[in-house]
């Protein structure tokens, strides 16, 4: 390993994405890494090389490592957190089943598990995204519980599914808000081979790091809801969104990622952060219009999409067989969590639409309910009959569709919600086309 780089031994708590993702990289650069999950079927699959998750460049990676024994898997935190010299929380921060608030059990808990099993100095790393101020409760929490000498640091995560082990390798950056040097010190050798490789390390209060998250995601979401209430002006206008992207994405000040208009925000972490966020200025007597104006336009963008598949199939949505391409909130990823698929399929069958589905991740359990919803395998057998293909998720295998080959319906109309087709081509061969923005 590069200069002075000692490894550590890392206990990470929660193998979802995150913690999985983070575990198996950290573990891949030469330290010790112990994942340790509460679902002991996750860990069993885990052991048995069976990823959970869909993530690429995973698999190859977690095989590696614990065939070489640097990473391992375990459901029993006490041993885990007793052999381990940093403790990361990975768990989940959804939003609360009433009201916009994160819900913290998951983090307490852990929290509060963990300091019972605390032997010697440890530090608590809080990886999942958390409020500010979270970090000063966990310490109040754990002081009440042990004598043990630990220091709690927020270090969050900024890792986009489907490109995760990329982001984690070659961050932009590794925020960690530590209140005490010696944690700071610690953590700084941790990300050593990551720094040396050009990421920039940013040392941070614990309060300053847990905000930068939530207003890294704010803004970003921030950023999609404006080119999608621009690509609205431009249907309206004659007027091409993907060349506004472009146009004023070239502007440094600006930048051109996410920054592609489609539909709505989704995923696990855009839809929570931007209420936790607001539901955190209001503890604290602010009011931040911008984010709150955001998610209420994102809120509308589904039923603005829905009310152009009406239009588009001249308001006769019975009976009408509809092709999802794509469901996830994003491609490269089987995450479903608030994806804007979820909002528009059980409206459409509920208009009277029959549904069919084909998403390179397979079946989803969210649809399994509805009669009038199938899951097709191929996506030969998805195209082949549908009166119309909504291009739902921007999956690289969608790009190259030959619909002119694979359709069996002349009179075929294709809703690409991510501009990823040719319009041209499209209507060459005889196709309705329509598209986002333009
Ligand atoms: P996830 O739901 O995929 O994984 C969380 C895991 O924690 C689950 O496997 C669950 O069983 C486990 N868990 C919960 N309580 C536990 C306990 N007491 N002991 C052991 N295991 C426990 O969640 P995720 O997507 O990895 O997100 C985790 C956190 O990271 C969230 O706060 C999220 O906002 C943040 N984050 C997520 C992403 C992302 O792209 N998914 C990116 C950056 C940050």
């Amino acid at each position: 390993m590069q200069g002075d780089f000692k490894t550590m031994k890392l206990c990470m708590i929660g193998t979802g994405y995150v913690g999985l993702v983070s575990g198996v990289c950290f573990s891949d650069l030469g330290n010790d890494v112990i994942c340790v999950d509460k679902d002991k079927d996750k860990i069993n699959k885990l052991k048995k090389g069976i990823i959970p998750i869909y993530e690429p460049g995973l698999e190859e990676l977690v095989s590696k490592n614990y065939k070489n024994k640097r990473l391992k898997f375990s459901t029993d935190l006490k041993s885990s957190v007793k052999n381990s010299d940093i403790i990361f929380i990975c768990v989940g921060t959804p939003t609360k089943k009433n009201g916009n608030a994160a819900d913290l059990t998951q983090i307490y808990s852990a929290g509060k598990e963990v300091a019972t099993y605390i032997n010697k100095f440890k530090i608590i790393i809080t990886k999942s995204t958390v409020p500010v101020t979270t970090g000063d409760e966990l310490e109040k929490l754990i002081s009440k519980k042990t004598k043990k000498n630990f220091s709690v640091v927020s270090n969050p995560e900024f890792l986009r599914e489907g490109e995760a082990i990329r982001d984690f390798i070659y961050p932009d950056r590794i925020v960690v808000g530590a209140n005490d040097a010696k944690s700071d010190k610690i953590l700084k050798n941790l990300y050593s081979p990551l720094i040396s490789k050009g990421a920039k390390y940013i040392s941070t209060s614990r309060r300053t790091a847990e905000l930068i998250k939530y207003a890294a995601n704010a803004f970003l979401a921030t950023k999609v809801t404006f080119i999608n209430e621009i690509a609205n002006l431009c249907e309206k206008i004659d007027v091409n969104i993907e060349d506004i992207s472009i146009g004023i994405g070239l502007d440094k000040r600006i930048g051109s990622r996410f920054l592609r208009a489609g539909p709505a925000y989704g995923g696990s972490c855009f839809p929570k952060d931007t209420k936790a966020i607001v539901n955190t200025s209001t503890k604290f007597n602010t009011d931040l219009s911008i984010i709150k104006s955001v998610i209420k336009s994102n809120k509308k963008r589904s039923q603005l999409l829905l009310k152009r598949v009406d239009v588009i199939l001249n308001k006769k949505i019975k009976n009408k067989k509809i092709c999802f391409l794509g469901v996830t909130f994003k491609a490269n990823t089987d995450d479903m969590r608030d994806s804007s698929s979820l909002k528009m399929i059980p409206y459409l069958i509920k208009k009277g639409a029959h549904v069919n589905y084909y998403d390179p991740t397979g079946k989803k359990i969210e649809f399994m309910k509805y009669k009038n919803v199938k899951c097709s395998d191929t996506i030969e057998d998805a195209v082949k009959n549908p009166d119309l293909i909504i291009i739902h998720t921007e999956w690289n295998d969608f790009k190259s569709i030959n619909f002119k080959k694979l359709s069996k319906n002349k009179k075929l109309i294709i809703y690409d919600m991510r501009n990823i087709l040719s319009a041209t081509k499209i209507k060459k061969f005889g196709f309705k086309y329509f598209s986002i923005g333009r």
